[in-house]
């Protein structure tokens, strides 16, 4: 086995050998010597709230193109951390590493699909397709964009705690129309049906792929194995979920071919409720670095030929991480399409519509009534393509507007991030620079003469260049800070 590698100390001596069965010996050192290079900081831009040349106009770190493929994808080259930028905390970026942003470029949902990522927490993907299902957005008006967009995300992670993860960072990227689950992919099947343009299938997997993002990995042969094993099990749901003449787009973290050809040549090959020939891989454009799936790694398949379709990101061929995706189309039935059931909205009581018009007219937001949904006294505006969710465990459905509590309404900090400062009467803008959004950002309240105007009292959105970011109260001459304590940084 090569040793010049500095970091195969900490690589799995099995996969290193498993690596060395399936590559050739020049290849496996240019493999091994890409885990000594540091992993790469992508940043992927929020178009729903931000043009690309506008937020190039403003990035204050040094970015790179990550390639044609994904024109809202960047290198961030130099040492700056945009993880602690308050462009960060109002969502106009995400970071992520470029392999990831390769499965939203693949399946390229356009505005106004129905689009599933049956597998989405804890987001990076899912953020990408609510952005490629919106319409482009007029500078820092997102909500209002929102509003008219015929696009639905339906992002589903079976673990609770990771879908609130989801939720919040599906927040965060000011993504409204968006119905947030939490269960298993047969029970999304079951409740929802084949109703989807395109599906994302981002699998659990052994995650060889991201080995160089970690200081010490778990491996074996039996994790592969049992990886493979819940692989083939989720894509048996995709034909309850992806209409006829949909995409589903299958995306794995890791080079095992267990879990890669071999569970999509499987897969074409037909099972219970789909024959061969109902599935066909599709073909995607290349990019540099952009290597063919491998048919002779699942060279027993009678579908092996097709596999070449697929796409492989090695870590020494592309700048990013190991992935393997595969795309693949249903065929088309004329007239087997499925339309879903609309949902049907609990409109807000008399009682509770007096209190949200109070705050809306008080802020300058005006949302068409009949969106309106209440849930557990939360009130929430839904997609205008909203779908019935069945019995589905749902985390979040639509933006959540905010709360009722005894004779008053308060303010998600959802609906903030959802705004720009241009979209409400009352706000107050900070640059990123200023000292006084470092203290918000802090959780310090504020003398109310940090304020352009005397203005009356109530809720303020405090934004960051015209992004919104959360909520504070103007009362007795304050400004009373309403930053969500979990989020705030410690003092400057
Ligand atoms: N798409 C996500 C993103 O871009 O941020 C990453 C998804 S991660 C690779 C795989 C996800 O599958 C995990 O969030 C995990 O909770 C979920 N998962 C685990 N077991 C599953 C199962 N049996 N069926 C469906 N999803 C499962």
């Amino acid at each position: 086995m090569p040793t010049e590698n500095k970091r195969d100390t900490t690589l799995p001596p099995g996969f290193v050998a498993r690596m060395g069965r399936l590559l050739p010996p020049d290849e496996l050192a240019a493999f091994l010597a890409a885990f000594d290079g540091a992993p790469r900081v992508g940043l992927r831009v929020n178009t729903l709230k931000i043009s690309l040349p506008d937020f190039i106009n403003i990035a204050p770190f040094s970015l790179a193109p990550v390639g044609d493929w994904e024109p809202a994808g960047f290198l961030v080259t130099d040492n700056s951390r945009p993880g602690r930028h308050p462009y960060h905390d109002a969502g106009l970026y995400y970071l992520q590493e470029p392999s990831a942003m390769v499965a939203g470029a693949l399946l390229a949902p356009v505005a106004g699909e129905r689009v599933l990522d049956l597998a989405a927490a804890p987001g990076g993907k899912a953020t990408h397709l609510a952005s490629r299902i919106a319409a482009p957005t007029p500078l820092g008006r997102p909500l209002r964009q929102a509003l008219d967009d015929e696009g639905l995300l339906v992002a589903n992670d079976v673990h609770a705690g990771r879908a609130r993860l989801l939720a919040d960072n599906l927040a965060r990227w000011g993504a409204s129309n968006v119905l947030i689950t939490s269960a298993e992919p047969e029970r999304v099947a079951a409740a929802l049906g084949p109703v989807f343009d395109r599906v994302l299938m981002d699998a659990p997997c052994s995650g060889e792929g991201m080995f160089r993002r970690h200081e010490e990995v778990e491996w074996s042969e039996a994790i592969v194995a049992a990886c493979a094993r819940r692989q083939r099990g989720i894509l048996e749901s995709a034909p309850g979920l992806v209409r006829p003449g949909g995409r589903l787009l299958y995306a794995t973290c890791t080079f095992a071919p267990e879990e890669d050809e071999q569970v999509i040549a499987a897969f074409l090959g037909g099972g219970g409720d789909w024959e061969i020939g109902d599935w066909e891989m599709v073909e995607p454009g290349r990019f540099a670095g952009f290597d063919r799936g491998r048919p002779d790694w699942a060279a027993e398949s009678p579908a092996a030929a097709e596999l070449s379709h697929a796409v492989r990101l090695w870590p020494h061929r592309f700048p990013g991480e190991g992935h393997f995706l595969a795309i693949m189309e249903r065929a088309a039935q004329p007239d087997a399409g499925e339309t879903p059931r609309p949902f049907r909205p609990r409109p807000p009581a008399a009682a509770e519509m007096r209190l949200w018009q109070e705050f809306a007219v008080a802020v300058g937001l005006d949302l068409p009534a009949e969106r309106l949904n209440v849930h557990d006294n939360r009130l929430y505006l839904l997609p205008r393509a909203a779908i019935d969710p069945g019995r589905l465990r749902i985390v979040r459905y639509g933006l959540h507007l905010g709360e009722f509590r005894p004779g008053r309404f308060h303010p998600a900090h959802d609906l903030a991030l959802s705004l720009g400062a241009g979209e409400v009467t009352t706000a107050v803008s900070w640059t990123a620079g200023d000292p006084r959004l470092a203290a918000y950002l802090a959780g310090s309240d504020l003398p109310g003469s940090e304020l352009p105007d005397a203005g009356s009292d109530g809720w303020v959105l405090v934004a960051v260049d015209g992004f919104g970011l959360g909520w504070a109260k103007r009362a007795g001459g304050r400004l009373k800070n309403h930053y969500p304590h979990h989020l705030r940084r410690a003092a400057v």
